[in-house]
């Protein structure tokens, strides 16, 4: 038999930092293994399930390159299948129509309260068979009334619940649709999922399902409950705690491998090893060596791990992803230095590639005005002389390299006795707008010649007019 996995979000809304670790976890667990990976889309609930969500969802799974073997499955699609199940079971004598109206359900709740037990459906319809007519009613499926559920799990060990605990759960509400713990197990059954991850609020779903398991005679998966991830503040990660859509860690900068390796490490470790590349954490990953304890998010060490892949995952890679953030900051790359160039020399300078597009927007556009702070500063009488002999120096080379660059605002501060500072700064507020960029002799070779001799003579008609004003 396949080991085979299944992601199965529900389209509720965007694909979160969570739900990407669990589908991680899945996608890992199969590959490591040889085995298979299914997406399952889990749509069921009409009014909360939207197109715009499955969209978000998969735009998530690509752009992490969470890649499934089959799929994707829409559970919408597959209501004669739950109905023909619900209806063997009621065959069988495992299910059976309960005819109690809320109020009688509130009134059991109400009681089990008084008496300080759990409160729980009392199994009034369980052996009843009066079914009136033209009255609205539910499916129950008829839980095991003795004995335990026992789970392995994979990650959390061996828990135990006793049955008594649980109570018959609906299985098909009074319109006919069937409900989550149902439609779940009839997937997990056909579609051969041999492996359950899931996060561990479905802990308390286990055994219920496996017990539904059992009365259909289907095979067993194995189960694995991740433990929660948590925000800063130890709470629950939520949207209280900023960014936690998988798409807007893309929006903010971050590298898919950054994302994937950040999450891997949430919840699971391999030694004190920090980084993995996408076939180490395939080779090296096992559900065993996952933490019971839930995780805490930090955004610091996602933005370490992002530096780490900005510098050391192939330029022209990481300029695919920079493009995007180009384009949506309006910088038309088509004329400049290729992206990939831009990657080497800023990639050592940002947290993130949206940083790195904001600060290399100079390389595509002109600009009107110089960064008031570094012309007040730099822009100054003193910067008229360094900027005309090191333009002329600058104007006359044929040959547009960093070493030729580099020699010609050496010889320009030899020539007239000044600091490397004194003519550099001056030529890079000149060249950039502003006074931070890598090192001058790179950044002006990566501009085109004429652009920055163009660059120059504004900046001096810029002290020109302090000159005459003051
Ligand atoms: N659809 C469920 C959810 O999004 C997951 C069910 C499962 O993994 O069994 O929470």
């Amino acid at each position: 038999m396949t080991l085979t996995t299944r992601f199965a979000p529900s389209p509720t809304g965007y694909l979160h930092v969570g739900g990407a670790r669990t589908a991680l976890y899945s996608w890992l667990h199969a590959k490591k293994n040889g085995g298979e990976f299914i997406l399952r889309i889990e749509d069921t609930d009409l009014e909360r399930s939207t197109q715009a969500s499955v969209d978000a969802i998969m735009d998530g799974m690509n752009w992490l390159q969470l890649d499934w073997d089959k799929g994707p499955y829409f559970q919408t699609k597959r209501f004669d299948r739950y109905k023909e199940v619900i209806d063997q079971l009621l065959a069988e004598g495992n299910a059976y129509r309960c005819y109690c109206t809320p109020e009688e359900v509130d009134e059991m709740r109400a009681q089990a309260r008084e008496k300080g037990e759990k409160e729980r459906y009392n199994g009034m319809w369980r052996d009843r068979t009066d079914y009136p007519e033209d009255k609205p009613y539910v499916i129950r499926f008829k839980n095991p009334l003795d004995g335990d559920v026992v789970i392995n799990d994979l990650v959390k060990g061996e828990i135990t619940i006793s049955n008594k605990e649980l109570d018959d759960l609906i299985i098909a509400r009074s319109d006919g649709s069937p409900t989550y713990n149902l439609t779940v197990v009839v997937d997990d059954w056909d579609m051969g999922v041999t492996c359950v991850i899931r996060g561990d609020d479905h802990v308390n779903n286990t055994p219920r399902q496996i017990n539904i398991f059992n009365a259909l005679g289907a095979p067993l998966p194995e189960f694995a409950h991740i433990p929660m991830i948590l925000g800063d503040d130890g709470k629950r990660l939520s949207k209280r705690h900023g960014a936690v859509g998988v798409m807007q860690y893309r929006d903010d900068g971050y590298l898919p491998e950054a994302l994937l390796n950040y999450l891997v490490r949430l919840g699971w470790s391999h030694g004190d090893q920090e980084l993995f590349t996408r076939d180490e954490m395939i080779e090296l990953f096992d559900l065993n060596d996952c933490n019971r304890a839930p995780s805490g998010f930090n955004t610091e060490k996602l933005i370490w791990v992002n530096q780490h892949y900005m510098k050391t995952l192939a330029p022209e890679y990481v300029a695919e992803h920079l493009a995007w953030h180009m384009q949506d900051q309006n910088i038309d790359t088509s004329n400049g230095p290729a992206l990939s160039e831009i990657v080497k020399v800023q990639a050592e300078r940002v947290k993130t590639l949206k940083e790195m597009a904001e600060i290399s927007r100079y390389f595509y556009q002109d600009f009107t005005e110089f960064d008031a702070t570094a012309a007040k500063k730099h822009l100054r009488p003193v910067a008229q002389q360094p900027l005309e002999v090191v333009k002329a120096k600058l104007a006359a080379l044929t040959d547009w390299q960093p070493e030729h660059i580099h020699a010609a605002i050496n010889e320009t501060a030899a020539e007239l006795e000044l600091g490397m500072g004194k003519v550099g700064m001056p030529l890079r507020v000149a060249a950039t707008g502003a006074g931070n960029s890598p090192s001058l002799d790179v950044t002006l070779a990566l501009l085109d010649q004429d652009k920055v001799l163009a660059r120059i003579d504004m900046a001096l008609a810029v002290i020109a007019e302090r000159i005459a004003n003051s």
